[in-house]
């Protein structure tokens, strides 16, 4: 995954490059990732000191939102035995708008699915695939709508699980922004695993040209956007194998199984990385014709669906700004329009 994430990078700086002004960039680990922080248009030393405030901004929300770190807010609720804890701001403004997105989603994406998600050996690497009584078992214990979240009071029933894992990044995406908006930053672009979220446009005035993954490796298309986020979920990005199948880390809530709906990854394209985060791994669940229903009844995002048979699908808001790339450039290329015109 690590590999992934610096070739991405590569290609991401050689798009994004060339602009004739020199970036101040950062690159650390964290949030199990590879991350790359990029801003123009600052002095050296303002640059500097900009780059160590959001690389502690980062470092403080994972500590907030680990599942695995013993001082974080979420793990102490997942293990107070259904007593209430108090949040932080950040954590409670990430849990209500994370819960909202479950609802939209009508519960393809749910922040509960911890359980199923360790089953898997997700957590630790230990992979096996659980047997169905066990997995049954489990879905009774994944229901969001179970959580009690009360002004800053966090109540998670006994034996319930909370995982922020999916919508975390893409919320340190959005935090990151305001606090360069708030620098007087007019150009930026942060890379945070498979998520790219920019401030504006290149210096030179042109937008940013952005990288989309190939399932098989390499790239699958092109993206150009100013100011927007570009959050993929996708199987490749962590899966293992047993007997020639392929167990994916994004679970369907309802079965506690990967999710298998004929998609190889989804991008999302917001203008929040909290709601573009949460709605590829939900739309991921969905599957294709799903995720273009729930498009046409909530279309202030755009997607890119690679489909397992070879098929790009895109929503119309891309046509000018997607190209597909490589080999890609010889597949079928489908966009979902909000209306369908019929002629007689
Ligand atoms: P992402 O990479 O943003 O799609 O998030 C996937 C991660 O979120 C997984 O590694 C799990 O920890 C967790 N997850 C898996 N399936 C779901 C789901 N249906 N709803 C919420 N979180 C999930
Ligand atoms: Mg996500």
């Amino acid at each position: 995954m690590r590999r992934l994430s610096v070739l991405c990078t590569a290609l991401l700086l050689l798009l994004a490059g060339c602009s004739g002004e020199e970036p101040a960039r950062r690159e650390l680990t964290a949030m199990d990732t590879f991350m790359t922080l990029t801003v123009y248009g600052q002095s050296p030393a303002a640059a500097e000191a900009l780059l160590e405030e959001a690389a502690g901004e980062i470092e403080s929300l994972e500590g907030l939102l680990s599942v695995t770190d013993p001082g974080s807010e979420i793990y102490r609720a997942n293990h107070c035995g259904g007593g209430a804890v108090s949040l932080s701001d950040p954590a409670r403004e990430l849990l209500e708008n994370a819960l909202a997105l479950c609802e939209e989603t009508g519960g393809a994406l749910d922040v509960t699915v911890y359980p199923a998600v360790r089953a898997w050996g997700f957590t630790t690497g230990d992979y096996r695939v659980p047997e169905e009584a066990e997995l049954s078992a489990l879905t009774d214990r994944i229901d969001y709508t179970q959580i009690s979240l009360d002004g800053g009071s966090l109540t998670l029933p006994d034996g319930m699980e909370l995982d922020l894992g999916s919508v975390a990044k893409g919320w340190t995406g959005d935090r990151l922004m305001s606090l360069f908006r708030e620098a007087g930053v007019a150009s930026a672009i942060v890379e945070l695993g498979g998520n790219v979220q920019a401030l504006g446009e290149k210096p030179d005035g042109s937008p940013w040209r952005v990288a989309v993954q190939s399932p098989e490796g390499g790239y699958a298309g092109v993206l150009e956007i100013k100011d927007k986020a570009v959050v993929t979920s996708g199987g490749y990005q962590r899966y293992f194998e047993r007997d020639g199948e392929a167990y994916i880390h994004i679970i369907d809530p309802a079965t506690g199984h990967p999710a298998k709906t004929g998609l190889a990854s989804v991008t999302i394209v917001a203008d929040s990385g909290l709601r573009g985060d949460g709605l590829s791994t939900a739309l991921f669940v969905m599957g294709r014709e799903r995720a273009e229903n729930f498009w046409r009844a909530h279309p202030d995002f755009d997607f890119i669906l690679l489909c397992e048979d070879g098929t790009a699908v895109i929503t119309e808001g891309l046509e000018d700004c997607f190209s597909l790339y490589g080999d890609w450039q010889d597949r079928p290329l489908e966009v979902v329009r909000k209306q369908s015109f019929h002629t007689q």
